[in-house]
């Protein structure tokens, strides 16, 4: 069964092709971009790569150039759109309602509309890709992923948020969690790693957002984003956890418009508002050269890393596990040695040898004698969207 896989964020969309339930990615790529005259589209098989720069002025126009090239008598994989039987779209935020991938429904979709408000940067953008999709493959069966669905399972000590309860009651103020799709794959290849179904592991996943999952027996516990995904870490561009009594002060003392305040936390602070570099490894060449606000960012992002991992292993009364993923996480031993350093009274011994070390696959870091495994795990959400869809589909 051929399943398309559709993440469609504000400007871009990134899919795959991928064979279930072989698992075989038959063909990936992503338009980036959309919206200027210079759009990327990126399309990678097995025989041919291309990367264009071309005008693309809407995610019709950027789906359409897909699909074009999928279809191509020369550079395509299928001979016509109809042999494509399902797409799998990831969806950000879920609400209350989607606790499990979900066909695509009317019903389904004016849901996922209603969570605009609660995803304003993701769900418009997950909900047109879907829309676009139904119209351009309107043979294929339409799954919806959601990434706050496997934070269904927090418990409500760790779910709700003290303030009075009927916020919570009648207008569902709460953690809700996201990269839920991440750190599930993630999780579940851990367990299998480590063969063992009862375990305690922390999912670290650093990426553009960033952010932590306590993971009791293979079921997501508690989680460092809240609400929105704008709390916990420090990530690129968004500021984690602070004293909200700060927005009240730069708006009712500084005089601070609440729109730009709002749009601060989220696009100027993080790495950018301690450094002016998002990429972490901008951060990292800066540090390397004696820059002095770029080395104590690194060092305040892995001292909220270290906070959370003692939180989450008291939260669970023990640790396994402590498992780092995503580009950050899956890449920069400069971050994993500065969050593992001095982490000894929870049994945490990071081989520093290893650390630098690139593996393909599962990469364990730990020493011989950590009592707790450190471990990298490559995510791959696009194969977990599949994996979810297919065994949806194949229940039918
Ligand atoms: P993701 O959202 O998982 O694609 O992660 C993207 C982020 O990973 C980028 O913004 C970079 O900050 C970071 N990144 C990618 N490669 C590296 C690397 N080799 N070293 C450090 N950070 C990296």
């Amino acid at each position: 069964m051929k399943i398309l896989i559709l993440n469609s964020g504000s400007s871009s969309i990134k899919y795959q092709l991928i064979n279930m339930p072989s698992k075989e990615v038959v063909c990936k790529g992503m338009v980036e971009r959309i919206g200027s005259n210079e759009a990327i589209l990126q399309y990678k098989t097995d025989k041919v790569s291309i990367e264009e720069t071309l005008e693309i002025k809407s995610h019709r126009q950027g789906l359409q150039h897909i699909v074009a090239l999928l279809v191509d008598s020369k550079k395509g994989i299928v001979d016509n759109a109809n042999e494509i039987q399902v797409i799998g779209h990831r969806v950000v935020h879920g609400g209350t309602t989607f606790s499990a991938p979900t066909m695509v429904t009317p019903f389904v979709k004016d849901k996922i509309k209603e969570l605009f408000a609660l995803a304003p940067l993701h769900n418009p953008h997950n909900w047109e890709g879907l829309d676009l999709a139904e119209e351009i493959f309107p043979q294929a069966k339409q799954v919806a992923v959601f990434d706050t669905a496997f934070h269904q399972t927090l418990p409500l000590k760790a779910k709700k948020y003290a303030i009075p309860n009927h916020l919570f009651e009648e207008h569902k103020i709460q953690v809700y969690g996201f990269h839920g799709i991440s750190h599930q794959y993630v999780s579940e290849k851990s367990i299998e790693h480590l063969k063992k179904s009862k375990s305690k592991i922390i999912c670290i996943h650093l990426g553009n957002g960033c952010s932590m999952t306590a993971v009791l027996d293979g079921v997501s516990v508690d989680h460092s984003l809240g609400f929105t995904p704008a709390n916990g870490l420090i990530m690129g561009s968004r500021s984690g956890d602070i004293d909200h009594s700060i927005i009240f002060y730069l708006v009712e003392t500084l005089g601070y418009d609440l729109k730009d305040v709002n749009r601060m936390l989220l696009k100027d602070s993080g790495m950018i508002g301690l450094t002016g570099f998002n990429d972490l490894r901008d951060v990292q060449a800066a540090a390397e050269n004696g820059d002095m606000a770029s080395n104590l960012a690194l060092e305040m992002n892995a001292y909220r890393i270290k906070k959370y991992i003692g939180a989450y292993a008291s939260a669970m009364n023990g640790l396994d596990a402590i498992v780092f993923t995503a580009g950050i996480g899956e890449n920069s031993s400069e971050l994993r040695k500065r969050v593992c350093s001095e982490m000894d009274f929870l049994g945490i011994r990071l081989d520093n040898l290893e650390n630098e070390k690139r593996e393909v696959g599962i990469h364990e870091i730990h020493t011989g004698d950590s009592l707790v495994k450190i471990l990298v795990v490559p995510t791959n959400e696009e194969l977990e969207i599949a994996k979810q869809a297919f065994q949806l589909v194949s229940a039918l």
